[in-house]
């Protein structure tokens, strides 16, 4: 085992190989507020890679109901068991010792790199604490699908209107896909070398020809994102839609401009913007006028999932508003209050940044915001329950591409068109 730096951790911790670094990171930042579970990107992904035989149970991109659905089945709730019973009572984070290098403080307690020698199922020496998951858990992808939690109902009850800031009853949809992850478990784990991370973008693929499906890679990544594929008898998982990254597709990029993914591009709720991040030895390249880069590093709003598992994870979500905090904390970490008082209430900054969503197929590379005239004053609710008024802007922020070149221009009031009355109904 080597020593290697975890940023969402503040710490070094343990992890199979030495650290190594792509020149650019495969990111991506969900907000959750918006999803609706239309799953238009979970079949975008399914009718582009995953539609023939052998891979009926594949779904790269998975959009569950939280907190009870989950594919496979209880992913997450079994390896929190697994690693709460490894480490009993420890799983906690240090929060007062924050600094540059540890935005969210430390985590104390043991990831799943720490915690393999603790599983006492394993006949062999473990790399990554984990399991292999039934074929009845992978067989139902959206099992409980709106299934809300809270507390029980009294009588005369029903009726109550929902209220910020959070609900009594609630639920909400968990966007997931590979997070190409910086310290990959499935990398980790296999014992063919089969796995690699490319130097380019930071995208995690399986070598087709070297895996020999012994499912290591199923069985120690935590998200459970590679799948085995019973009629090749090799494992796959998310390709990061590479081609696309490349720029490679004729008709939407001629001069090779880099685009979003096919699950990305197609979000109707449009909560979904992807990109690649500079590293530089080992870091991030400090870039606060990248969206991601802002939404995640400056402004802390977007969040890793399950940072305690210790693999660095890529995908970053903005939390639900309406969800009771400790739920949100266990899985995204304690820079939940932080992010839900600015989402609660954006500045006009963050209000301009948040329009890039789905603006554009083009990845984004930078932005820059031209400041307009004041629209409106509106009260909010924060998490804390008390009120402040948010003043609204109609700024305009611009995307630019790889190449420099501006690929979107949004407004903060979008435009609009109001039909005459006679044509009200025609088309
Ligand atoms: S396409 Fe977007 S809004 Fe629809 S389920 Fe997927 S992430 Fe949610
Ligand atoms: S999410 Fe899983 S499959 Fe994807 S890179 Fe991380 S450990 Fe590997
Ligand atoms: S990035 Fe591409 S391959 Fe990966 S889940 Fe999205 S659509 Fe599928």
């Amino acid at each position: 085992m080597s020593d290697v730096f975890n940023w969402q951790l503040g710490r070094e911790m343990s992890y199979p190989y030495d650290e190594s670094h792509p020149d650019w990171q495969f990111a991506f930042v969900f907000n959750i507020n918006r999803c609706i579970a239309c799953q238009t990107c979970t079949m975008a992904c399914k009718s582009t890679w995953t539609f023939s035989k052998g891979q009926e149970f594949m779904w790269w991109n998975n959009v569950e109901s939280k907190p009870y659905g989950g594919y496979p089945r209880n992913w997450d709730v079994k390896l929190l068991g697994m690693l709460e019973k490894a480490n009993p009572d420890e799983q906690i984070w240090d929060t007062f010792s924050k600094g540059p290098e540890k935005p969210f403080g430390v985590f104390e307690g043991k990831t799943i790199f720490e915690a393999a020698d603790k599983d006492p199922s394993a006949r062999a020496p473990k790399r990554a604490l984990g399991y292999l998951p039934t074929d009845e858990e992978w067989q139902n992808p959206n099992i409980h699908e709106e299934t809300a939690s809270g507390k029980t109902m009294k009588e005369g009850e029903w009726g109550r209107s929902a209220q910020l800031p959070e609900h009594d009853i609630w639920f909400f949809y968990l966007q997931r896909l590979c997070n190409h992850c910086s310290y990959p478990a499935c990398l980790a784990a296999c014992p063919r070398k089969a796995i690699y991370k490319r130097k380019e973008d930071g995208i995690v693929l399986i070598d087709q020809k070297r895996c020999r499906g012994y499912r290591k890679c199923v069985e120690a990544c935590p998200y459970k994102k590679p799948m085995y594929r019973p009629t090749t008898r090799v494992s796959e998982k998310c390709i990061g839609c590479y081609p696309r990254i490349e720029g490679k597709d004729p008709e939407l990029s001629p001069n090779r401009e880099p685009l979003e993914t096919r699950c990305m591009s197609s979000c109707v709720g449009k909560i979904r913007m992807q990109g690649l991040l500079p590293v530089k030895d080992g870091k991030w390249e400090a870039a606060p006028d990248h969206p991601l880069y802002y939404l995640i590093q400056e402004r802390k709003i977007a969040l890793p999932l399950y940072p305690q598992f210790g693999t660095q994870a890529n995908g970053y979500y903005i939390p639900p508003r309406w969800v009771p905090q400790p739920h949100l904390e266990q899985m995204f970490g304690p820079g939940v209050a932080n992010a839900l008082v600015q989402y609660s209430c954006p500045d006009r900054e963050l209000l301009s940044v948040l329009q890039l969503f789905r603006s554009t197929q083009q990845i984004i590379y930078k932005f820059k915001i031209e400041k307009g005239p004041k629209l409106a004053e509106i009260e909010r609710t924060l998490p804390s329950g008390q009120k402040k008024v948010q003043e609204i802007y109609n700024d305009t922020v611009i995307g630019y591409n790889k190449f420099g070149k501006e690929v979107v221009r949004a407004t903060t009031e979008q435009p609009s068109f109001e039909r005459t009355k006679e044509h009200l109904n025609s088309i």
